[in-house]
Parts: structure tokens; sequence; C-alpha cells
């Protein structure tokens, strides 16, 4: 950094604060804010209890040194404690709180926490040179220090457990609130069905119905109600005719699924009780109900919440050092995938518009506001619940679904919605085991409604998948197949060795014209290293899996003295899930086979772990993908470390293994999955409709769902090992290795 750019950083102090109700994740954004705030030479206070600290001032505002950042990444709640402060609402309040962050020298703050954190942080923005002046009129501070601190610089990041926020497409803490709730749902449905059983299950959200739909769709459920898309008239009706055609196809559970501020078109709340009185009353069932409440905000972070809140409380210290503190205050979001910043007040204007817009009953400005993303998440959702069992083929076409590639979390929760989507489209569908093997050899069967029943939470691959590639001979056994089974759409759910599989089938076409109709490949893959998409499913679970046992390990290591761990986990060549897990897990080196590993490094590590256990730290992390350097193996970097570490630490070597390809699916992956699933099975019905013939593969890019012509595979992919071209997350290593190294 240039030195005259640094001198001018620590004549700058910055506080952060967590306000409100507090979300899993804060901690890695705070994390984030003291570590890039110091690396960037300013100084940094944590202001504790929300406004309540920086109204009381003294010990409540302490200044932040890196190593009191150490191990919060994984805790839930706020390490710097949140709370509601009456006082801030008041001008006297913030006037003692202007003069307590004086104290320090501190006129640029980041808060997180609600809309109305958020527009507090706004008022005092506003008034800070009023308040200034009255304090220098009430002598509590000299002119010249008013003088040196004439504006207030904000930067907010939401925190909230509901992503009810207007200006990011995920707040902090909501991902790990729908894993609080796929567990419950998850459970509960498991009794459920042993007793068929019908449950409501009441999550939070009292202007946003995100958690509620978001949970609906991962939890396989079969109705929601929402504060924002009331149900049409006579939905009592509709609601327990679809759960008596569930039951009667065999469905052992039913499930329901209320937000907490779910009303009717006239306004007025429809609550758990009432929804069981009217089940209960029609179907003459057993109904329970299952508040969720406080869980949803527990527990450790998701890996999504502690990757996403780091970049987000990085970018945040960007803003406030690169700015002048008359700016106007920003907030900081993810947008398409993207790290945003947008203005904070048209944002917090536009949140709190959502409930007016409710209770107004203006419905079309509710979704406009809310964004396309929820609109068509409702639209999903909607989809699921209308397949009913009794829908056959409707003299729509045949659409086959089979595996191909490794195993991953997921595959059966796309399988299902495939299955179920293409019936309610009125096609019918054909399921082919054992990925190309079994194609080419006819294992082929009619799959319907019931076929699929229960398989959306469940990890692994039941159709069975594997990395065959078929050869010239295979080609014309897969092509009798398709003729004999009249298959007129392909849909290969998988990973890299699918892809390829599949295009090896398209450009069979000239030889095999039974070869030649639509084609989707859709991505499932823990390596998340399939070209054509950002995301592929499959790779969050696996994320998640390593962060726990990261967790796990490093509590391991509070019984010992001097600790390294060096972790190595999968992906083939691709470094996705070596950089996501070492950035979820504050791992002090990253190594991947995009960067490849030379001496050099291992030495510099070394030479950095030595010092950071001489200044007093007792756990050192490193995150190894699978295929980094050919010879220098996890063992051998273990050995080396080991001998070279000398008296100053020891070191234990973690393969994970294949416990990264197992596990049910993360929320996440299941949403994916079903929205993945629902844009292909539209996809073959406009291909159907007009006679086309494309070969496509499906994912997210920058938020968006594309198609990208399968043709490109080769273009797109590094077809030596195996991995895309083009890698987003390889720029965030940087941002691993800011928050882990101390200038
Ligand atoms: P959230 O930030 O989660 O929406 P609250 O609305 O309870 O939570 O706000 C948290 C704190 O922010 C309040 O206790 C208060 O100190 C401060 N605050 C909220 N609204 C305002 C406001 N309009 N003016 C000043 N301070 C406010």
């Amino acid at each position: 950094m240039d030195s005259s750019i640094e001198r001018e950083h620590e004549a700058i102090s910055i506080g952060v604060l967590t306000s409100g109700g507090d979300a899993p994740g804060m901690n890695a954004a705070v994390r984030a804010v003291v570590r890039s705030a110091l690396n960037r030479g300013a100084k940094v206070f944590a202001i504790r209890e929300g406004y309540q600290g920086m109204v009381d001032g003294g010990d409540a505002i302490r200044p932040m040194k890196w190593r009191d950042t150490a191990g919060i990444l994984q805790r839930g709640g706020t390490i710097i404690g949140t709370a509601r402060c009456p006082a801030f609402r008041e001008r006297a309040g913030r006037l003692s709180a202007a003069q307590n962050l004086l104290v320090h020298g501190i006129d640029r703050i980041v808060v997180i926490g609600g809309d109305g954190s958020l527009t507090g942080a706004d008022t005092f923005r506003r008034e800070w040179p009023g308040l200034l002046d009255e304090l220098v009129a009430g002598g509590r501070i000299p002119r010249a220090l008013a003088d040196a601190h004439p504006q207030l610089g904000i930067v907010g990041l939401v925190g909230s457990i509901d992503n009810d926020f207007c200006g990011t497409d995920m707040t902090i803490g909501a991902d790990t609130a729908l894993h609080r709730i796929i567990e419950a749902i998850d459970a509960i449905s498991s009794t459920a069905a042993s007793h068929q059983r019908t449950f409501i299950i009441e999550v939070m959200g009292r202007n946003c119905g995100y958690l509620a739909l978001a949970g609906a769709i991962a939890g396989g459920a079969d109705w929601v109600l929402l504060p924002e898309i009331p149900p049409q008239d006579g939905w009592e009706d509709q609601m327990c005719a679809l759960l008596r055609a569930g039951r009667a196809a065999g469905r052992r559970d039913s499930i329901v699924v209320v937000a907490e501020g779910a009303r009717d078109r006239a306004g007025r709340p429809i609550t758990s009780e009432a929804v069981q009185h009217i089940l209960e009353e029609q179907l003459n069932v057993e109904v329970r109900v299952t508040i969720l409440g406080h869980v949803q905000r527990g527990g450790a972070p998701s890996a999504y919440d502690r990757w996403m809140s780091s970049l987000l409380g990085v970018e945040a210290v960007e803003l406030l050092l690169g700015t002048s503190p008359s700016s106007e205050p920003c907030l900081i979001g993810i947008q398409n995938n993207r790290i945003v910043r947008a203005p904070l007040m048209h944002c917090v204007a536009e949140t709190r518009a959502v409930p007016q817009a409710v209770a107004a009953g203006n419905f079309e400005r509710v979704m406009q506001l809310r964004g396309a993303d929820f609109a068509e998440l409702h639209e999903v959702f909607e989809a699921m619940a209308r397949a009913l069992p009794d829908q056959g083929s409707r003299g729509g076409r045949r659409i086959a679904v089979m595996h191909g590639g490794a195993p991953a979390p997921g595959m059966n929760t796309a399988v299902r919605a495939v299955v179920r989507l293409a019936l309610e489209h009125g096609h019918d569908v054909h399921a082919v085991r054992n990925g190309f093997i079994g194609l080419a050899a006819g294992n082929i069967e009619p799959f319907n409604w019931g076929s699929v029943d229960g398989w959306g939470p469940q990890g692994g691959a039941l159709l069975g998948t594997n990395r065959h590639l078929p050869t010239a001979d295979e080609i014309a056994l897969c092509a009798g197949q398709m003729q004999a089974h009249a298959i007129d759409g392909l849909i290969v759910i998988g990973g890299w060795s699918g892809y390829v599989a599949a295009d090896t089938l398209r450009a069979a076409r000239v030889l095999h014209p039974e070869l030649d109709i639509p084609i989707v490949c859709l991505p499932v893959s823990i390596d998340n290293n399939l070209p054509g998409s950002d995301f592929s499913v499959g790779a969050d679970t696996a994320l998640n899996a390593i962060v726990r046992v990261i967790d796990m390990i490093k509590q391991s290591a509070i019984a010992s003295q001097h600790r390294a761990f060096v972790v190595e986990v999968m992906g083939h060549y691709c470094g996705y899930l070596a950089v996501m897990a070492g950035l979820a897990s504050g791992a002090e080196h990253i190594y991947t086979h995009e960067q490849g590993i030379c001496m050099a490094d291992l030495q510099r590590d070394l030479a950095r772990m030595i010092e950071s256990f001489e200044k007093g730290n007792r756990l050192s992390l490193m995150v190894r993908n699978e295929a980094a350097n050919k010879l220098y193996t996890t063992p051998f970097m273990c050995a080396m470390f080991e001998e070279e570490g000398g008296a100053h630490f020891d070191v234990r070597n973690t393969v994970l293994g294949h416990m990264q390809q197992g596990g049910d699916p993360s929320p996440e992956d299941r949403v994916r999955a079903t929205q993945l699933a629902a844009r292909a099975v539209g996809f073959f019905g406009e291909q159907f409709a007009y006679g086309r013939r494309d070969a496509v593969m499906i994912g997210h890019q920058h938020g968006d769902v594309v198609m990208t012509p399968l043709k490109n595979f080769y273009d797109l992919g590094d077809m030596t090992f195996d991995r895309p071209k083009e890698q987003w997350w390889m720029s965030l290593l940087k941002v691993a290795e800011l928050l882990e190294h101390a200038r």
C-alpha cells in the first residue's frame, strides 16, 4: 500500500455496531470490518450493545485488535452485543452518542442491523453537524475537535433473519434461519410420515414471506401462507382438496407452512390455529402445530452467512475509507451474486413501503417491491403444489430423466421436481437408472407422482449415477433405447462426465436421428466445476459439511497448545470448495491447483505460522484442495511443517473424503435444484411447441437462470483440468488473505 494513504488512514477511526435483532453471520461481518480496517491502517472500535453503547460511551466503546475477532466466525449471535435503545431515538441520546464517538475520533460507522437501526443511523448522520455545534456551545467538546470531524460517514449492512430488505437479495442470517427451518421440517416430516399426520409449521416473517416460501419449497410442503401473497378466496377448500389428493396417492405426511404474518385478501391474519381448525374439520384428521420461534435465530451460521457477511464487511470498510464522510450513506448488499452499494435511505423507504402496501391491499405493488426472484420462487412453489398425483400424460410428450457424473446432494430433489412438474405440464416421464450404462442397457421405467415421494430431502442419488462415458457402440444402443421408449426430450442431472456424455449424444445426432431431441444438462456437483453456471447444486451442501467439520476440528484444538491442521477437501482440480471453505472457516492458508504450490509458498507459510504461534496464536488452519499439487501432497505438507516447525507447533492432517458427497441437501441446494428443474421443464415445453431440438446447459449466471448451448461446453471449460475457464470465486482468495494476515 502507498505509505501516504496508510498514514492518512491512521488518522481515521471507524466504529462498528450490531443493533436490533441479532442474526447469525453478524460476527463474520464484524470480524471482516475489524480486520480489513486494521489492515488498511485505520483504527477500529467495537460499540457494544448497539446504540446503547454509543449513548453510554466509556467502556462500551472499545478499540479492537486483530486477535479480538479470533474464533468468532463460527459463533451465532453477535459477540459485541445488540440491544434496542430507546434513548437513541431522542436527540439527547444522540447528542451523548456524538460526544462519545468523538472521544475516540470516530466519524465513520458501520451499522449492522435492520431498518430501524439503519434509519436511526441516517437521522444521526443528518443531525451530526448540529449535534456538534450543540456540544461545542455547551462546552462539552472543543471547537477544534468538532471542526476535525465535520461529517459522519455511515455504511449499513442488513442483519435480519427474515430476508425482508429491499436492495439486497439476501440479508445476514436468512440462510442460517432457513437451515434451522429445514432441519425442523425434515424432523417433523419423518415423524409425521410415521403416524400419517398433518403438521402446520409456523415460521418467522411478520412482513416477509421469504423464509416461509423458501422453506416450503425446500421442505417439500403442500401449502404455504404468506403475508405478501394472500390466497385466493376459497383457498381453504383448495388446500384441503390438495392434501386429500396427496393422501390418496399414498403420501404419508402433509405439511403446511405458515408465515407468522400471513393474511387473507381482506387483510385479516391467518393464524396457525385457524388453519389447524380448517384442516381438522374438513379432513377429519389430527393436525399438530409447531411454532418454530427463536430456534430460527440461533445456532452456528451457515457457510453462506459466513462468507457472504465477510465480503460485506470488507466492502463496508473499502467504502468508508475510500469516500469522504460527507458522501450519501450506503447499504452494502448482494445482488445477483455480486456485492453492491445501494443508497441506504432509498432501500429503507422501499422496505418500509412493503407492509404499507400489504395493509392497503396493493399486492401488485408488494410484488414489485419484492422483486422478480420472489415472484419466481412463488411460481415454482405453486407449480409444485399444483402437480397433483392423478395427473398422467395429457397429450404431452415424453421426457427421460437421468444422472451422469459423481453423486451429489440435491440430485434426488431435482429428479422429484422434474418428474412432478413435467407431469403437471401434461408430459410423461421415464426415469433412467444407473446413468449412461443404464440408458444403453434399457434400464428405463415410467415414473409417476408417487415414484418420487419423499425424494426431496434425501442425499445421494436414488436413480444411481456414475462417471461412465458411452463408447461409440453404446451411443448406438442409447439411440436405440430412445427410439424404443419414444423419448422426446432428455434431462441429464449431474456433473462433468454427465455433461460430456450428453454432448457426445448431441454430437452423434447426425448418425442417429433418435438423438435429435432437446437435451438439458442441469448442474449438480459438489465441485462447482461446471461451465454455464455460477453455482452447481450440491456445492453448498458440501461446503456446509466441510465448515461443520472444521468447527469441530477447531474445538478439538482448544485442548492442545500449538497445533496446525491441514484439511484436505474435494474438488478434483477445481478450487471452489477449498477457497470458499477457507474463507468461511478462517483458514490462514488456502492451497488450490489453480494457484499451485511451490516450495517458496510453503516456506513463507511456515514462517508465518511460526510467527503467529510466537504471538500467542494456538491454532493454525490450512485448507487444501485434493489435487493442489501432485507431489506436495497433504501428508508431505504435514511432514514438512511438522519437521520444520520444530517445537513451535505440531501438525495434524484431516482428509475429509466422501462425507462431502453425502448428506441431505442444504436449503439453498434444494431451492436451486427445484428452480432449475422448473425452468428446464418450461424449456422442454417451448422446444416441443416450436419443434426445436436445442441442447443446453442450464444454470445461474449473475443471479439469472440462463441456457447456454451445450456445444459451448468445450469453449467454456478447461478440458485438461475439468473446470470452467472463468472462476468467479478465485478473486475471493485475496479477501481470505486480507482477513487472515495482519499486515
Ligand atoms: P431493527 O434494526 O432490527 O429494525 P429496531 O427497529 O428495534 O430494530 O431498531 C433498533 C434500534 O435502532 C432502536 O432500539 C433504536 O435505538 C434505533 N432506532 C430505530 N429507529 C430509530 C429512529 N427512527 N431514530 C433513531 N433511532 C432509531
